[in-house]
C-alpha cells in the first residue's frame, strides 16, 4: 500500500478527551474516527488489525470444530421475553418498534438468537455437541462510554455458544474453550490472566475472565506470582486454575489460599469472558432434544465472548512507548513500513517495493513528499515492527532496516533486506 493513496490522517496533538495512551495513540495514528459518544468508524489501519483479530480467532476456533456463522443484529425482543430476560437487562438494551409497532432490541448479546436457530434443528443427541461463534456487532448503552474502544456503545465481539447432552459434555466444552482461548490470545502475541469470575446476569456457576495487564485496567487483579513463570506445558486450563487469580470484588485478604510474597496486584483489562450456564435459556426457551436414552432433555449450555475492538486498545495498552505504537508481529496491520528518505531514490525504492510485495509480504510505502521527521515520526507512531529506511547508501545497494520495538538498526543490501523481513515473521 502506498501511503499517498492510503486513508492515514495521522495528528501530532493529543484529543482533549482522551484519557488513557490507547485512545489517544489510535486517535493520532489515525485509526478510529468517533460517530458519537461510544460509537466509532474503524479507519483503514484499524480495519486490518481487525482483519488479523478476526482471522486468528477463527482459526484457533475451527481448530476444535467450531463452526461460524452470523446472526441479525436486531433481534424480535419476542425471544427476550420468552427467555424472561426482556425487564431484566435493562437500560443497556437499546429497545425500538418496527413500522409495525413490533418491538425490537439490538442485541447486546446472542444466547436467545442462537437457542432459537438451535431449537428449530437440534432435535437429536447424535448432532450434540455443538458450538456456534459469529465475530459481529453488538450495542449497550452503557451509562459511560469511555477510553475510546475500550468501553463503547457498539463494538465487535466474537461470541460462541455451546450445547451439549449432558452437564458432564458441557463441562468438557468449557474446558476445550478455555484452552482454545489460551491458544487464541498466544497467537496474537498477548499474556492473559484467566480469573475465576461471578458469572452475573449470564447466570450459571463456572465462569472465567480473561485479561491482559495494563496500568489503566478497569478491574484490580490479585494473583499467584507464578503467572509470570509459566512454561508452554502449562498453558492449560487444568494447570492455570490451580493458580489463584481473582478481581478485587472476589479477593479475600484473609481467605487468600497463598503466601503475601506470592500475591501480585496489577491492573487488567477484561478481553474474553467464558460462562456455563445449564439450561437457563435451552429450559425457559424450550429446547427440547431427545438423549441417548430416548428421553427430552433441555440441552446444556455455555456462552463465550471476545471484545474483538477492546483488544484494539488492550493490545496498545500493553504495547506501545512513548513514540507511538508498538505492534506486536503477529497482529500488525503492515508488516513492514517502507521509508524512501529522497526523491532521487524512487526508482530504486519502488523496486524494493516489488520486491516485498512479490514475497507475500505486506508493506506499507511511504512515497509522500513530507520533510523526512514527518516520515520517521509517523511510521514510529503507527508501529509496524519493521522499518526499511532508503537513504544515500542506496547508491551502494544498502538500506537500513530499524526495529521498531529495541531501536536497533542494521545495514544491508535490497536482497537481505526482504530477506531479514520474511525471516522476521518465519
Ligand atoms: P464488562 O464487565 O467489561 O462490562 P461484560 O462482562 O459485560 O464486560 P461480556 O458480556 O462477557 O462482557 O462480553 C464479552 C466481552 O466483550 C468482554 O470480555 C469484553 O472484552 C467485551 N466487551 C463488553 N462490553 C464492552 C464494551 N462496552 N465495549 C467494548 N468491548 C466490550
Ligand atoms: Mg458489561
Amino acid at each position: 500500500m502506498r501511503l499517498s493513496s492510503f486513508l492515514l490522517p495521522v495528528s501530532k496533538n493529543n484529543p482533549q478527551d482522551a484519557q488513557i495512551v490507547s485512545h489517544r495513540l489510535m486517535i493520532r495514528a489515525g485509526m478510529i474516527y468517533q460517530n458519537t459518544s461510544g460509537i466509532y468508524s474503524y479507519l483503514p489501519l484499524a480495519q486490518r488489525v481487525i482483519q488479523k483479530l478476526d482471522h486468528i480467532i477463527e482459526t484457533g476456533l475451527n481448530k476444535i470444530g467450531c463452526q461460524r456463522i452470523t446472526m441479525p443484529t436486531i433481534q424480535p425482543a419476542s425471544l427476550w421475553i420468552e427467555s424472561g430476560r426482556y425487564g431484566d437487562y435493562g437500560k443497556e438494551m437499546l429497545k425500538f418498534e418496527d413500522r409495525h409497532d413490533r418491538p425490537l432490541v439490538y442485541g447486546p448479546t446472542h444466547e436467545e438468537v442462537v437457542t432459537d436457530i438451535a431449537r428449530a434443528y437440534i432435535k437429536s443427541y447424535r448432532q450434540l455437541p455443538k458450538i456456534l461463534y459469529q465475530i459481529h456487532w453488538k450495542f449497550r448503552d452503557e451509562i459511560r462510554p469511555r477510553f475510546g474502544v475500550m468501553r463503547g456503545r457498539e463494538f465487535l465481539m466474537k461470541d460462541a455458544y455451546s450445547f451439549d447432552e449432558t452437564e458432564q459434555g458441557a463441562r468438557h466444552t468449557y474446558e476445550k474453550m478455555f484452552n482454545a482461548y489460551l491458544d487464541i490470545f498466544k497467537m496474537m502475541g498477548l499474556n492473559v490472566i484467566p480469573l475465576k469470575a461471578d458469572p452475573g446476569p449470564i447466570g450459571g456457576d463456572l465462569s472465567h475472565e480473561f485479561h491482559v495487564l495494563a496500568d489503566t485496567g478497569e478491574s484490580e487483579l490479585y494473583y499467584d506470582e507464578a503467572f509470570h513463570e509459566l512454561q508452554p506445558q502449562d498453558m492449560t486450563m487444568e494447570k492455570l486454575t490451580q493458580l489463584y487469580a481473582v478481581a478485587d470484588d472476589q479477593h479475600d485478604p484473609y481467605q487468600c489460599s497463598i503466601p503475601k510474597e506470592r500475591l501480585k496486584s496489577r491492573r487488567g483489562i477484561e478481553v474474553g469472558h467464558i460462562f456455563y450456564f445449564g439450561d437457563k435459556y435451552t429450559k425457559s426457551m424450550n429446547m427440547i432434544t431427545v438423549n441417548s436414552k430416548g428421553e427430552p432433555i433441555h440441552p446444556q449450555m455455555g456462552s463465550y465472548g471476545i471484545g474483538v475492538t477492546r483488544l484494539l486498545g488492550a493490545i496498545i495498552e500493553s504495547s506501545h512507548d512513548a513514540q507511538g505504537i508498538i505492534w506486536p508481529k503477529e497482529v500488525t496491520p503492515f508488516q513492514v513500513g517502507l521509508i524512501n528518505l529522497k526523491e532521487d531514490h524512487k526508482v530504486k525504492a519502488d523496486e524494493l517495493y516489488h520486491h516485498l510485495l512479490d514475497h507475500h509480504l505486506s508493506c506499507l510505502y511511504d512515497d509522500t513528499d513530507e520533510g523526512i521527521g514527518k516520515k520517521f515520526s509517523t511510521m514510529d507512531l503507527i508501529g509496524l515492527p519493521l522499518q526499511i529506511i532508503i537513504g544515500d547508501r542506496i547508491q551502494e545497494n544498502l538500506v537500513e532496516i530499524k526495529i521498531r520495538h529495541t531501536g536497533d538498526r542494521h545495514i544491508m543490501s535490497m536482497t537481505d533486506a526482504v530477506k531479514f523481513v520474511e525471516d522476521f515473521y518465519m
